[in-house]
């Protein structure tokens, strides 16, 4: 494995194009991410009221042209008026989930929920133009037949690239059934059949996040440390990724696998430059630096 300063020679594959943003560029231009998640109660009858606003938040310092919370209750039904310290976020209701609006937007989708963001599912794996599935959504996902069934049509029609699933390995180990010690006892294994059965990118996270891809050697990120073992760091990945996602400005794989490396450099940055604690809400504003 290269030395963490080398993502690229890592990789194998070819680093993300700089994109200076041309003049004539307008918000429209840089991609747009729905963030659907919030207070609904998760398998253990546990609110993640942060877990969406964080997701959201690190899809700006993405660079996403326009992001959209949509925050579910534990009713299912969504409130406005939200993230007060982040004017910037646009806050919508579950009325505004429309078919066509998903099809232009990257979702960000299970960062919180719970139970509420099962009714959305189908809908956002039928239609949204990019996915990342995180935490709740993939426990929904695990539990159902039929959503893992509409995982592998959208593959087929979208490419295994529309899609990517961002379980830890708790999350990993119900949609294989299996256990945790056995998905940590081969990772890349566990990884590479989760991307091949269900047809997307599977980031597999933990220490030595792994990227898989259906018919692709797997990856090991080389940059992270277990300053990011703490709440909402999982949630800071997703929407990040959500964002270079809808950014388009290198292949899906290649976006991911260096979001990953970009995550996890901040904490390996905060560990040489800092003493202190690394938060999520640290990790988020940091990340727009790298
Ligand atoms: P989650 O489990 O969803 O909260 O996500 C935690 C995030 O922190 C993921 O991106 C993990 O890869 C990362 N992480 C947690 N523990 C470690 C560790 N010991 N070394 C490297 N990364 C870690
Ligand atoms: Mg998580």
């Amino acid at each position: 494995c290269a030395s963490a300063d080398a993502p690229d020679a890592w990789l194998g594959i070819a680093p993300p194009p700089h994109h200076p943003r041309p003049h004539s560029n307008h918000k429209g231009s840089h991609g747009d991410v729905l963030v659907l998640g919030g207070q609904g109660l998760n398998v253990n009858g546990a609110g993640m009221t942060g877990a969406a606003v964080l997701a959201a938040r690190a899809a700006l310092h993405g660079g996403a042209g326009r992001v959209y919370l949509v925050p579910l209750d534990a009713a299912g039904t969504s409130s406005v008026g939200w993230d007060t310290e982040t004017p910037e976020l646009m806050v919508r209701t579950t009325a505004h989930l429309t078919s066509e609006w998903l099809e232009e937007t990257t979702v960000v989708c299970g960062c919180g929920g719970g139970d509420a963001v099962a009714p959305w599912l189908q809908q956002v794996i039928a239609h949204s133009q990019a996915l990342v599935l995180d935490a709740d959504a993939l426990n929904h996902v695990a539990a159902s037949p039929t959503l893992q069934q509409a995982l592998r049509e959208r593959s087929q029609a979208r490419g295994v690239a529309a899609t990517v699933i961002t379980p830890h390995p708790l999350e990993a180990a119900r949609l294989l059934g299996t256990s945790t010690h056995d998905v940590q006892s081969d990772r890349l294994a566990a990884a590479q059949r989760l991307a091949q059965e269900l047809g997307l990118i599977c980031v597999l996270k933990g220490s030595g996040t792994v990227v898989a891809m259906p018919d692709q050697v797997p990856v090991i990120n080389p940059t992270g440390n277990a300053r990011l073992a703490t709440a909402g760091t999982g949630d800071v990945l997703a929407g990040w990724l959500g964002a270079r996602l809808a950014a388009q400005e290198a292949t899906p794989v290649q976006t991911t696998c260096h979001a990953v490396y970009q995550h996890g450099r901040v904490a390996d940055d905060w560990s040489v430059q800092r003493n202190g604690t690394l938060t999520a809400s640290g990790l988020v504003r940091h990340l727009g630096r790298h």
